[in-house]
């Protein structure tokens, strides 16, 4: 029997920034043959399809030393790369400025203060991490991120996977499995998970651990200048609400946030909240209005309502499962960071399926030999 590898076929389903990152480094390997299927795709806006709605910037929120960490850590160079040498990917540099409370210091994870004494893990990963302490005791800290522009980035993916033979098309998949059937050869030999939210009723998976965390933005045409985020804002006790504001690449405007509110999925803005978003908004980043504070001197594109797909236990990255004789594996659960984790992730995609391929090739032999 012939040693060398065979191709693989892959079905990749999902059609967000995790699916589309995934097929496109997958089909970096020209032995993997490769069909992405979606439901939804670049250029659709939909409750049921996460990507469209986020920011989207890169500020690491994964506890030290998790995978997640690691995740975002190997997606920096990547967006970094993009931002530097590839402006049609439309991601730009931008300065983000954070701000901690001193009642907050401790309170939020690692995205804002935890100590005095103690800066974030991620200092080193991103250029020009400088902290400072205000007279009141507040934690200021200012680096270089990016902000992606996701009406450029989202369709710049799908075409980098057309470029490298990736098969795409539309299709609702009812059972994960099914997805292998639709693949351009006959039959997948991988089905690649990438769902996000909709795990909790793809059928094979059905994860009722993952949580919506509900974000509502308003998208306005001011340029924002730079990146702004504060710990907490004075909000009447309204505990899922916050205040951020990032400047998209190209002309994407500025998006205003926003909310984090795991309790509440629906999908029509409420406008009370989008007020007090754009109230905060005025009031703390004064370059949004050339400091009028006034909300009547925004210009609105669009009000926009997101789910974030939380798994409360972390992301299901690299998990493989063997349903009706096919393997798949999964990588879904992203939270707040799928564009920050996403060439991370999609690395340890790339590592399960060469392991996958590995087991099959080390089979093969043993089979020879019998
Ligand atoms: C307001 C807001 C701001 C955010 N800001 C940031 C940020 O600044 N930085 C950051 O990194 N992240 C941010 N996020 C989080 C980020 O948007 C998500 O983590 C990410 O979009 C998840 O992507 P995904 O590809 O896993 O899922 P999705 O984008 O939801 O894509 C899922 C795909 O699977 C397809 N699909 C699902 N079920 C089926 C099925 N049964 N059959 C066929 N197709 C199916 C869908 O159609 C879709 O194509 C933000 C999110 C929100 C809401």
């Amino acid at each position: 029997m012939d040693n060398a590898m065979a191709d693989t076929n892959i079905t990749v389903i999902g059609a967000g920034v995790t699916g589309l990152t995934t097929a496109f480094l997958l089909s970096k390997n020209k032995r993997n043959k490769i069909t992405l299927v979606a439901k939804f795709m670049p250029g659709d806006f939909d409750i049921e399809y996460t990507s469209p709605w986020a920011g989207a910037n890169f500020l690491p929120m994964g506890a030290e030393g998790s995978d997640q960490a690691r995740y975002e850590t190997n997606t920096w160079p990547w967006l970094s790369n993009l931002a530097k040498n590839h402006p049609e990917a439309g991601i730009h540099f931008q300065q983000c400025k954070l701000h901690t409370l001193a009642k907050d210091i401790g309170a939020r994870g690692s995205l804002f203060a935890e100590s005095r004494d103690k800066l974030p893990w991620w200092k080193d990963v991103v250029p020009d991490f400088v902290s400072s302490v205000g007279s009141d005791g507040s934690i200021h800290y200012s680096f270089t991120s990016v902000c992606i522009n996701i009406a450029i980035y989202l369709p710049w993916l799908l075409s980098k996977c057309l470029e490298e033979g990736v098969n795409i098309r539309r299709g609702v998949i009812g059972f994960v499995t099914d997805a292998a059937d639709l693949h351009h050869n006959g039959k997948a030999d991988i089905v690649i998970n990438c769902t996000g939210l909709q795990s909790r009723k793809l059928g094979g998976v059905e994860d009722k651990s993952l949580v919506a965390v509900r974000g509502q933005t308003v998208l306005v045409r001011n340029d924002g200048g730079p990146m702004f985020g504060i710990s907490s804002i004075d909000n009447g006790g309204r505990e899922y609400e916050g205040s951020y504001s990032m400047t998209r690449a190209a002309g994407g405007g500025t998006i205003l946030g926003g909310t984090f509110d795991p309790t509440n999925e629906s999908p029509i803005p409420d406008l009370n909240i989008a007020v007090r978003i754009m109230e905060h908004a005025v009031k703390l980043n004064p370059h949004l209005t050339g400091g009028t504070g006034k909300i009547d001197d925004l210009d609105i594109v669009r009000h926009g309502v997101g789910l974030r797909p939380l798994r409360p236990q972390g992301p299901r990255v690299g998990e493989v499962d063997v349903i009706r004789g096919v393997q798949v594996v999964h990588s879904y659960g992203h939270g707040s960071w799928g564009y920050q984790g996403s060439m991370g992730s999609a690395k340890e995609i790339e590592r399960v399926v060469a392991q996958i391929e590995q087991q099959k090739k080390t089979a093969g032999k043993v089979l020879s030999k019998l």
